[in-house]
């Protein structure tokens, strides 16, 4: 079950530029940066309420962080939606004829679970699916 909006992805090309603007501006509280190697991205994480900015800036030019700036310039990246059994979420929105880029989940920041749906199934929006780590999956 989807339960709230997990964060918000923005993709910026450096966090010096980005990260005043959340924190210091906005106020929003900063939770600190981490590497995530998979996705070759390095991840600023802050939170207003419940919801998690992601600001994505990219470790190296092979990263799709990279090529979506490339392409598209700085922005709004993907919405990534909190479920409690990623798995069992995957099955029934395949079930429902929903695209899957990732049919098995991978590892996102803070030891998430996470998969993104196809842009073609979700309105040309990249959604994010993520379960975190120790809530139960079926
Ligand atoms: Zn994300």
């Amino acid at each position: 079950m989807i339960t709230q909006i997990d964060h918000i992805g923005i993709a910026v090309k450096s966090h010096d530029a980005h990260v005043p603007f959340y924190r210091d501006v906005l106020g929003f509280e900063f939770l600190g940066f981490e590497k995530v190697a998979e996705q070759k991205v390095k991840v600023a994480m802050l939170k207003v309420g419940e919801v998690k900015i992601e600001l994505l800036q990219p470790i190296s030019e092979g990263s799709p962080i990279a090529k979506f700036i490339e392409k598209r310039g700085e922005g709004i990246h993907h919405i990534a939606y909190r479920t409690d059994g990623i798995s069992g979420q995957i099955s029934d929105l395949k079930k429902n004829g929903i695209q899957m880029i990732d049919e098995i989940p991978k590892i996102g920041a803070h030891e998430t679970q996470i998969a993104f749906i196809h842009p073609k199934s979700s309105g040309r929006v990249l959604t994010e699916l993520c379960q975190m780590k120790g809530a139960h999956n079926e």
